[in-house]
């Protein structure tokens, strides 16, 4: 079957089916390719290849079968043309900046982004005259007000982590385009199987296929998402030359990860929002913020713009720092790290490692304050999670 055919399945079908590249051997499973380099049958093929006049695998920075099924299965996934496979998520925003903007172009990016997105943007692309201005994610007349005639694109993640704001992806769409710019989203947080961003006007999703599109915390790897003629004249070429490579084996780990997307993300979902709500009855929680929780602000866009509300949720205890940490040296099972989307529970203390790296100030402007606990919800019993972050908050 063609990849136009898969478009018309739902995702649960294109997350186990598509894009799959069977050999001759008649495998079930995906094959894995581990090869660097491949060979021609004439030295007029090698030039053909190499020329771009012949399609086919040429050296794995840019061709790879496995990397490949990957690609088009994601990009059927997200409603999308084409999918390019980087080495971690950071390099596929990498990709994006160095593919899409020069030197003194300007940039509009939501402040609540993954901590290394705003120091790529405020340190690196600084250094090579590209300036970017941060705004609130949910005020779209700040959005407005920093628009300049050389902005060429607005990066955004919705709902934002770890405090679960939200974007209207349409409305910053328009915006975006009557100035002639582009909108990404990174979905990390939804994923396809919750929410997709080019069907509501977005020109470009990122993704850190490190977190869901694995879901077990193996491995690193990013994608870029979107139509076939941007990706080929303007990112395609930025892999090609720089190699910001996805292996084949980690391919593979993110393929088999698509099947059981949809299937993990209603669990982390159901899990999520029951964890939720059971904070919101803990005398010692102060406040829990998930957009899954009828009093969220956001409640009513985040159900028309996702189909679910996805698995993370942070909420404040008393007692600041110290009483973050109390918590969550008193838990026993859920692990402290930060790879969230895995289907191990995971919690941090964002203001001391994830954000780490912010100013205060820029920290209390996201909402990150000493107080704040994430939790990434997995896939374990949801009495088990309650039961542990029950002891946490004894530990207070
Ligand atoms: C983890 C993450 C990234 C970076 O991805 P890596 O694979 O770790 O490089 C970018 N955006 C979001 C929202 C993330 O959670």
């Amino acid at each position: 079957m063609s990849d136009q055919d898969w478009q018309d399945y739902s995702i649960e079908t294109q997350g186990i089916r598509a894009g799959q590249h069977r050999t001759p051997e008649g495998e079930h499973s995906d094959a894995i390719f581990p090869t660097s380099s491949y060979v021609f049958d004439s030295a007029e093929e090698a030039a053909g290849r190499f020329s771009g006049k012949l399609a086919g695998n040429i050296y794995s920075r840019f061709t790879n079968p496995t990397v490949n099924a990957f690609e088009r299965r994601l990009a059927i996934m997200e409603g999308a043309e084409r999918a390019m496979a980087t080495s971690s998520g950071m390099a596929a925003i990498n990709t994006v900046c160095l593919g899409l903007l020069s030197a003194g172009d300007h940039v509009v990016c939501s402040r609540s982004v993954f901590g290394n997105t705003a120091l790529m943007f405020k340190n690196i692309m600084h250094k090579f005259a590209i300036e970017t201005t941060f705004v609130d994610l949910d005020d779209i007349t700040a959005w407005q007000a920093a628009v300049q005639d050389n902005t060429r694109f607005f990066f955004l993640e919705t709902p934002s982590n770890p405090m679960g704001t939200l974007a209207d992806i349409k409305q910053l769409a328009d915006l975006a385009h009557a100035h002639n710019a582009l909108l990404i989203v990174d979905n990390v947080y939804c994923t396809p199987a919750l929410q997709k961003p080019l069907s509501l006007g977005a020109d470009l999703v990122v993704h850190s296929a490190t977190k869901y599109l694995d879901g077990q915390g193996r491995c690193v790897g990013g994608a870029i998402v979107g139509d076939n003629a941007l990706i080929e004249e303007k990112l395609y070429p930025i892999l090609r030359t720089t190699g910001p490579t996805m292996s084949p084996f980690n391919a593979w780990v993110f393929q088999k990860g698509l099947e059981t997307l949809s299937l993990r993300m209603e669990k982390h979902c159901s899990n999520a929002l029951a964890i939720a709500q059971w904070l919101e009855e803990q005398p010692s929680v102060e406040t829990v913020h998930y957009t899954g929780l009828q009093n969220h602000p956001q409640h009513a866009l985040a159900k028309e713009q996702q189909s679910g509300f996805g698995g993370i949720v942070s909420f404040t205890v008393k007692g600041g720092k110290k009483g973050a940490w109390a918590v969550i040296d008193a838990t026993q099972m859920i692990s402290i790290t930060a790879n969230l989307g895995d289907v191990k529970s995971m919690i941090t203390h964002p203001s001391t490692t994830t954000h780490g790296r912010l100013t205060e100030d820029e920290r209390v402007q996201a909402g990150i304050t000493d107080s704040l606990l994430r939790l990434g919800v997995g896939l374990e019993n949801v009495d088990d999670i309650k039961a542990d972050l029950e002891r946490g908050l004894r530990g207070l």
